[in-house]
């Protein structure tokens, strides 16, 4: 048979020198120093790094790009971001958001992404409308990308009485995850509530839950021993995923390190969103100004599996993103103080290999007979991937071509005609 596809002379990373990689019915067929077949589609890698697609675990596509249209957020504060969007949302019209969705999607695929998760509020604001238009963008994109989404109470489930209701008309409409925010209910007795809510639906579902835990600086915001604490009273091992977890960052190294032992115990997810951390959290600081993002360092050191999401493009939140995952990346080295070589080498795993682990990915690698999903770097290591925010010369998704980036730039010294 002939392949539908063959690379010559890709550096795929973790592997020693080049290879060719053949393509046939969305898998990888062949892996080798020099296939002898020739496929429908040739392409020259010239040593360029292979890599698995990106993966972006956590952004809010409902949200994305609605900057354009509402007022400026002047605290650029958290809570100013969540309000200016409460009117917005009353009007929010399903095919709106759609389109923005599906902009950014593209977006994403551009950028060498094929795996998202995307949380969409469930609200008594927006009632199941943001559900409807990301589950529409994902009905346009199913041949670009494969789109997860996550029932998210944005408004609370205490504080905003019939979200219970909705979240579980969510998971039934189509909504894939059970999210959740529990820090932002009013006292302790309503944010355990609040989770254990949560896990009612996951567990009468049969869902994973994924949920933004205590996105604050706030040391007194402990919701995260709540959500290790019933994922191992529900034996939902590895089926957890806590975002932003700022909070962490802020506790007392005794009680983070007793923490993050429970994490581990009960291998739940952790995913860091440092571009709108950075922006976010220690806004109203006096100097020195906190940095904003989780414990990653001390997390990845702890065994527990951490990866990173581009969380906010062009919303309420945050101003900037275009869902590229290597933008990510470069602004995690920064955010997490990770520079050394095997550093940098994690947080390209983290937009890929362990963001995969999140969505229980089950044949990720670049592996004779898994799912051809990889993209094409314009760079021969993920540390100059990174470094360079090089070009994605090739994605494909499910052994598909779904975009290619040709660039050509020109120098001219002087003396030139
Ligand atoms: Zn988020």
């Amino acid at each position: 048979m002939t392949p539908d596809l063959i690379l010559r002379q890709a550096r795929v990373w973790g592997r020693p020198g080049l290879a060719d990689i053949a393509v046939a019915a969305g898998r990888y067929a062949e892996i080798g120093p020099a296939i002898g077949a020739r496929g429908a589609r040739e392409v020259e890698a010239g040593g360029r790094l292979l890599t698995p697609a990106f993966v972006d675990p956590h952004i809010h596509l409902d949200k994305a790009l609605v900057g354009e249209d509402v007022r400026e957020n002047r605290s650029g504060t958290l809570r100013e971001a969540i309000e200016i969007l409460w009117e917005r949302k009353a009007a929010y019209a399903v095919e709106e958001i759609a389109r923005r969705a599906g902009q950014v999607i593209e977006s994403a695929v551009l950028t060498g992404t094929t795996r998202i998760r995307s949380h969409v509020d469930v609200d008594t604001i927006g009632q199941l409308r943001p559900l409807e238009g990301v589950m529409a963008a994902r009905a346009r994109s199913r041949d670009l990308v494969d789109l997860e989404i996550v029932a998210f109470p944005q408004e609370g489930i205490v504080r905003d009485p019939g979200t219970d209701t909705l979240l579980a008309r969510a998971v039934e409409a189509g909504a894939d995850l059970v999210g959740g925010v529990p820090h932002h209910e009013a006292s302790p007795a309503d944010q355990r509530r609040h989770v254990e809510v949560c896990f009612e639906i996951a567990t009468r579902h049969d869902r994973d839950i994924d949920m933004h835990v205590d996105e604050t600086d706030d040391p007194a915001s402990r919701t995260l021993e709540i959500v290790a604490d019933l994922t191992l009273a529900h034996g939902y091992h590895g089926r957890v995923t806590a975002g932003h977890t700022c909070a962490l960052a802020a506790y007392p190294d005794d009680y983070a390190r007793h923490v993050i032992a429970k994490l581990g115990r009960a291998r739940v997810h952790m995913i860091a969103n440092p571009a709108t951390n950075l922006m976010l959290q220690g806004r109203l600081d006096p100097q020195p100004v906190r940095r904003g993002i989780t414990r990653v360092k001390e997390l990845l050191e702890a065994g527990v599996n951490v990866a990173i999401g581009q969380d906010c493009v062009k919303d309420t939140f945050y101003p900037f993103g275009r869902a590229d995952m290597l933008e990510v990346a470069l602004i995690t080295a920064h955010a997490a103080h990770l520079s050394l070589p095997h550093e940098v080498e994690t947080v390209f795993a983290m937009a890929t290999t362990h963001a995969a682990r999140v969505l229980r990915v089950p044949d990720y690698a670049v592996a004779v007979g898994n799912r051809a999903d990889f993209v094409l770097l314009d760079a021969p290591t993920p540390a100059e991937a990174i470094r360079l925010q090089a070009p994605r010369r090739l994605v494909v998704s499910r052994g598909r071509v779904v975009a290619e980036t040709l660039t050509e730039q020109h120098l001219f010294r002087g003396g030139a005609t």
